[in-house]
């Protein structure tokens, strides 16, 4: 299974940073926070994921 990659703000890189979700709820709902590691300097953050694209219809 590949690592799962976001885009997301870092507050440490202060810049949008790629960032590996190292953790997923178990029952992944966009309301639910994920915890993202920065790739770039490391630092995990918990975040909530973002609304699925498929989920964008209403
Ligand atoms: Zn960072």
């Amino acid at each position: 299974m590949e690592k799962e990659i976001e885009y997301r703000w870092c507050t440490y890189c202060m810049i949008k940073t790629k960032q590996e979700i190292v953790f997923l709820p178990k029952i992944p709902t966009y309301k639910r926070r994920r915890k993202y590691k920065c790739t770039i300097c490391g630092k995990m953050t918990w975040l909530q994921g973002r609304r699925p694209s498929a989920e964008s219809v209403y």
